[in-house]
């Protein structure tokens, strides 16, 4: 069964956590919402700290 849940596709960009939502768009920055199953969130995500890391780099 299909779920109408989505989720950012660019929460990990743009959020600290999953951003979900029941339109098309994320409501906070406006970027594709993608089903949100399975479930893309995974605290202990082997490349999280990887992503948190490239992240600080372009903020700096
Ligand atoms: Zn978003």
């Amino acid at each position: 069964m299909k779920s109408d849940i989505r989720v950012c596709s660019a929460w990990r960009d743009a959020h600290e956590r999953p951003v979900y939502t029941l339109s098309d768009t994320c409501p906070d920055c406006g970027a594709d919402a993608v089903n949100s199953a399975p479930a893309p969130f995974n605290p202990e995500d082997p490349y999280g700290e990887y992503r948190r890391a490239l992240k600080r780099r372009v903020r700096e």
